[in-house]
C-alpha cells in the first residue's frame, strides 16, 4: 500500500530524510516513534505528497506520488491524514465539517453525505454533537470528528500525526480507542505518536525514527523487550 525506496529529502541543505526504506502492507498498522525532529512528520507528508522527495521512488496504493504525471488530487481521496491540531473548520458545523469534501471533491449529494456522515460520527461516538460547533466540544471531541471526517471521504489510508499530543490527559484514551477499533477493522494505518502503550499494543510494526533515518523498526514486543540499537535503547530510557 505504501512503498518507500531509498527516498531522501532535503530542505534546502537540510537533510531531513535519509535513504528511507519502508514498505506498509494493506491492512498494516505501523507506529512511528522517535525524537522531535528526527523526520517523522515529513515523512508522513511525503505520502500524500503535502512535501516532495528529492530522490527514491514513493508508492502509494500503486502510484508513484511524485510522478509528474500522477492526479495528485485523486491520489490523496484514498489518504486521510489527522493532525496533532485539529484543523475543523470553526464557523461550520460538525456535520458540515464532514460532508464538505465528500460533495466537494466526490460529488456526493447532501443527503449521502449527511448520511455517511451521522454513520461516522455515530462510530467516534458523538452523534448528539452534529449540529454543534467545534468551539463548542473538547479536544478529544473535536479530534474524533477530525477522525470522522478523514474517514468519510472512505480513504485506503490513514495517517496519524501525534493526534493526542495536543490533548489535555483525560481525553487522550477516547482517541486512541477510536484509532484501536480502525485499527481491529483493517484499516491501513501509519501514526506518529509518544503513545507508548498504544504502540506496543496496537502496532503490527514499531519504527525508530532518529536524525532523518529509519533506526530500527520490529514488531512490538521485539521493540521494546529487545531493541537492537544503541540510540533505540537511549530513546526508550527517556520515554519509558
Ligand atoms: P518530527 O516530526 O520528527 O519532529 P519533522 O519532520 O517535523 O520532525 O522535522 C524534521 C526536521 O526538519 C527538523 O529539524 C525541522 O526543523 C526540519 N523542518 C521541518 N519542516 C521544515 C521546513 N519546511 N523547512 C526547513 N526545515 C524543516
Ligand atoms: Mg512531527
Amino acid at each position: 500500500m505504501i512503498d518507500f525506496q531509498q527516498v531522501d529529502k532535503h530542505y534546502g541543505h537540510f537533510h531531513v530524510l535519509k535513504d528511507i526504506n519502508l514498505h506498509v502492507e494493506e491492512g498494516e498498522v505501523v507506529v512511528v516513534v522517535g525524537p522531535s525532529g528526527s523526520g517523522k512528520s515529513t515523512m508522513l507528508r511525503c505520502i500524500n505528497r503535502l512535501e516532495t522527495i528529492t530522490r527514491g521512488q514513493l508508492t502509494v496504493n500503486g502510484v508513484s506520488i511524485n510522478d509528474k504525471k500522477t492526479d495528485i488530487n485523486k491520489a490523496r481521496r484514498d489518504i486521510g491524514m489527522v493532525f496533532q491540531h485539529f484543523n475543523l473548520y470553526p464557523h461550520k458545523k460538525v456535520i458540515d465539517n464532514i460532508t464538505l469534501a465528500p460533495v466537494k471533491v466526490l460529488g456526493v449529494s447532501r443527503a449521502e453525505a449527511e448520511k455517511t456522515a451521522m454513520y461516522y460520527l455515530e462510530k467516534v461516538g458523538i452523534a448528539g454533537k452534529a449540529q454543534a460547533y467545534p468551539s463548542q466540544l473538547s479536544g478529544g471531541q473535536q479530534q474524533r470528528v477530525a477522525i470522522a471526517r478523514g474517514l468519510a471521504m472512505k480513504p485506503k489510508i490513514m495517517l496519524f500525526d501525534e493526534p493526542t499530543s495536543a490533548l489535555d490527559p483525560e481525553m487522550v484514551g477516547e482517541v486512541l480507542d477510536v484509532m484501536r477499533t480502525l485499527a481491529k477493522e483493517g484499516m491501513t494505518m501509519v501514526v506518529v505518536t509518544h503513545e507508548m502503550g498504544f504502540a506496543r499494543e496496537v502496532a503490527d510494526r514499531v519504527i525508530f525514527m532518529d536524525q532523518g533515518q529509519i533506526v530500527e523498526e520490529a514488531a512490538p514486543a521485539e521493540f521494546f523487550a529487545n531493541p537492537r540499537e544503541e540510540r533505540t535503547r537511549t530513546f526508550l530510557s527517556r520515554v519509558l
